[in-house]
């Protein structure tokens, strides 16, 4: 692990990954996006990112997936910090440190979960004075994912995936990740969708999140929840790596309520009982070979927000 300092002066945002619980793919549209329904939450698997004044841009990682983030200004984070500069004419460069525990390509939406936390972060840094709605705004011209990771919580999303509307929602829910040592590109996941539908000449009907998922999160009951999971894209990420599916059996054959590959994959989620059935399935899982790593979590936890500020707020 990295161990990296943290600068004076520093903003620390924290910010969680997130977990489909449904997610439907309607079909491609002429902008070569995917109109989506999709129900999100948020779940404890964290990054933490501090961005301070610096003499010039530089990222420096650290953290658990340290090695698999890029340092240049293709990094989320400093798009996000860049387009707040741009917008707000702030003539400053940063140094964002990236404390990366959230699996890379794996289906977590962890680079949004970077560039929703440098929003927040840069926003406090520089007084901007920006509401939730103005963050939220800029966070969609980012990427679909990132106003819900502004958010947290469950939510609903539409369009691309970047329209939230609430959901009802009780409980908290004990969650085992399956983390893949290779990601999957979120694109290629995609277009080996649109191939499985064009050679199966299958109808693709307008998205709609099922009322069964719904009631499920209502009732706050896990058995019901596990039952409701569905991912379109599970399909794809099978056919690119037929191994997840084993994945997926092992862990509901291993006792977990409902297992789905979280959004493009390749990380498979298993929705358990209870802590302790967490802890039971990732020690059945871990003997079975099929998965090195393993990551437990809950959900719904909070989204991006400031952990350590010297503003003091
Ligand atoms: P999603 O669930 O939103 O489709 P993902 O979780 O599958 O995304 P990410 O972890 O966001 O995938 O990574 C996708 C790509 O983005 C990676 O190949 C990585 O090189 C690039 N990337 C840029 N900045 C970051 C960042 N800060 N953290 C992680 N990946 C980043």
């Amino acid at each position: 692990m990295t161990v990296a300092p943290t600068l004076p002066g520093a903003v620390t945002v924290r910010v969680p990954a997130k977990v489909n619980l449904e997610l439907r793919v309607g079909p491609r549209r002429s902008d070569g996006f995917h109109t989506l329904a999709t129900v999100y939450q948020a779940v404890s698997l964290h990054d933490e990112v501090s961005v301070a004044r610096w003499d010039e841009w530089q990222v420096v990682p650290a953290g658990t997936y340290a090695d698999r983030i890029p340092t240049d200004g293709d990094n989320l984070a400093v798009r996000a910090a860049r387009l707040v500069a741009e917008r707000w004419a702030v003539d400053e460069s940063l140094s964002i440190r990236i404390d990366k525990d959230i699996p890379v390509a794996g289906g977590m939406a962890g680079g949004s979960a970077d560039a929703a936390a440098a929003l927040v972060a840069c926003e406090q840094l520089w007084g901007l004075g920006l509401d939730r709605d103005e963050l939220a705004e800029l966070a969609a011209t980012l990427g679909s994912d990132v106003p819900f990771i502004l958010s947290g919580g469950n939510a609903m999303g539409s369009g691309r995936g970047e329209q939230l509307a609430p959901v009802l929602a009780r409980g908290t829910f004990h969650w085992v990740f399956a983390i893949s040592d290779t990601g999957l590109s979120t694109p290629e996941v995609y277009a080996e969708c649109d191939r499985l539908r064009e050679r199966d000449d299958a109808d693709v009907p307008d998205p709609r999140v099922s009322p069964e998922l719904m009631a499920a999160l209502r009732s706050g009951d896990p058995a019901a929840l596990g039952a409701a999971l569905h991912n379109d894209l599970e399909p794809a990420a099978f056919s690119l790596r037929p191994q997840l599916r084993e994945l997926r059996d092992a862990g509901v054959e291993f006792g977990a309520l409902g297992g789905v590959v979280s959004g493009s994959g390749p990380t498979v989620a298993f929705l358990t009982e209870s802590h302790e059935a967490s802890l039971d399935l990732s020690v059945s899982l871990a003997a079975s070979d099929l998965c090195r790593d393993l990551r437990r979590a809950k959900g719904p936890v909070h989204g991006a927000h400031v952990v350590t500020s010297p503003r003091g707020d």
